[in-house]
């Protein structure tokens, strides 16, 4: 309960991070390279559960003792399981009614999809990974059903669906392109009169347990990576974004009474529309008290409709219409700073895209953190897709993820900064 609170009372984001080990790729990389071993050295740690030390060398000055806190800090030696162990209340949240989204920053090779798929599923691309060596989105899924599984049944249902966003364009992965066959088509991304994000016509599979989940995952990647034509083969240049969206018929007290705070938020927002009329709002106003009522009593039956108007009713959607949200799981693109000089035309282009979309991130994560009344959601694909995943009162999770080596301190600075800006 009260580290509930203290969660709430620190806002809808979380920052994590995560210092992947030295790896033998580091090794080789710097041998290559030429700038000695100096550059495989181990220059940032993991010092407690909550802060990262930094000890380079920047610009030939030495940089020394750099402190970043954040939410929660793992090092090196931390299991798969520890890294989700601190991840999984998050999954009550989105049955109690929140909609949730985890994401994890970070440049090339710092192990976001490590930390988002597991390392083995890449290789294998079999969905039968071993339990010990999940990411986030295979054990997010299994405890999501094992949550449902709890409750009565029947009572929920879960689709999955699964979307890149490459060059500012939001293509749907489990659609086929009618053309070339190739994974993915192209689709816009809409704000519903609600504050919702929504892609019209986008692809959902209904799913009944984890390992369909991690099945649709894996033959949408298999076939990106067979037909590259319409969307990019190499996963570093977009973001891929995995929904399971939940929807309830019997929601717990928790989600009910979530229901009616999403349900006078919608009011409030619709009622600020001009095009609404005072008719229709006086409908509206009158369904609204009475669902106030219903709330109280939940397991009173759905009532009479309360109007005669066209308008949508509150009231409606709170005891008729399943309740819906949705657990977004984004594996960002690389965040590297990719050196513009010798690099030109579509190679160009593609970096400035992905520039500009995590510098929108950073943007809207900012604006946030500080509470400002405009949030800049439209300035890019990526954020307008996430905008009611990581706004209002959704619950965010940004795991960074860090290349303990000298080599990459650029990289790994500006990560740290970036989640440091989101607090
Ligand atoms: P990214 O997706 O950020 O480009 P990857 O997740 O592909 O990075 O990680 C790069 C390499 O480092 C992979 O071979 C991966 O297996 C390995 N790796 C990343 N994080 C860890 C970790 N915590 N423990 C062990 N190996 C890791
Ligand atoms: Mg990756």
């Amino acid at each position: 309960e009260l580290h509930n609170t203290l969660v709430e009372l620190r806002g809808n984001i979380r920052v994590h991070c995560r210092v992947r080990p030295v790896l033998p790729f580091d090794q080789i990389q710097s041998s290559t390279s030429g700038s000695g071993s100096a550059s495989s050295e181990e220059v940032i740690q993991a010092v407690s559960d909550d802060t990262v030390m930094v000890n380079c060398m920047k610009a030939g000055m030495l940089v020394q003792n750099k402190m970043f806190e954040f939410e929660r800090v793992h090092g090196p030696e931390d299991s798969q399981e520890a890294v989700f162990e601190e991840v999984k209340s998050l999954l009550t949240s989105l049955l109690d009614g929140y909609n949730v989204c985890i994401m994890a920053y970070g440049q090339t090779g710092s192990g976001k999809t490590h930390t988002m798929m597991g390392s083995q599923f890449l290789d294998e691309l079999s969905g039968t990974q071993q339990e010990a060596q999940q990411g986030i989105i295979p054990k997010a899924a299994a405890e999501l059903f094992r949550l449902i599984s709890e409750k009565p049944a029947e009572s929920h249902t879960v689709e999955v669906s699964v979307m890149e966003v490459y060059n500012n364009e939001v293509f749907d992965l489990l659609a086929r392109d009618e053309h070339s066959n190739a994974a993915g088509q192209r689709r816009d991304v809409i704000t519903s009169s609600s504050g919702a994000s929504q892609v019209p016509s986008l692809t959902s599979e209904p799913v009944s347990n984890a390992s369909e989940v991690m099945q649709i995952i894996s033959s949408v990647l298999k076939l990106r990576a067979h037909c590259p034509t319409l969307v990019h083969a190499d996963s570093s240049r977009s973001h891929l974004i995995v929904t399971l969206t939940v929807s309830s018929k019997s929601p717990n007290a928790v989600a009910l009474a979530r229901r009616l705070q999403s349900a006078k938020m919608d009011m409030r927002r619709s009622t600020q529309k001009e095009w609404w009329s005072p008719r229709c709002r006086r409908a509206n106003l009158a369904a609204h008290h009475s669902a106030d009522e219903t709330s109280a009593s939940p397991a009173s039956s759905p009532c009479s409709t309360p109007s005669l108007s066209p308008c949508p009713s509150p009231r409606h959607s709170i005891t008729q219409t399943p309740f819906r949200t949705k657990l977004q799981l984004v594996d960002l693109a690389g965040s590297e700073c990719a050196g513009m000089s010798g690099v030109s035309g579509a190679a160009l282009w593609e970096s400035s895209c992905i520039n500009r979309s995590l510098s929108a991130l950073s943007d809207v994560l900012g604006a946030l953190a500080e509470h400002r009344p405009h949030i800049p959601y439209r300035n890019s694909k990526l954020t307008h897709l996430l905008q009611d995943a990581i706004g209002g009162d959704a619950k965010l999770l940004v795991m960074l993820c860090v290349s303990p080596t000298q080599r990459f301190i650029t990289e790994s600075l500006q990560s740290l900064g970036f989640g440091t800006r989101a607090r």
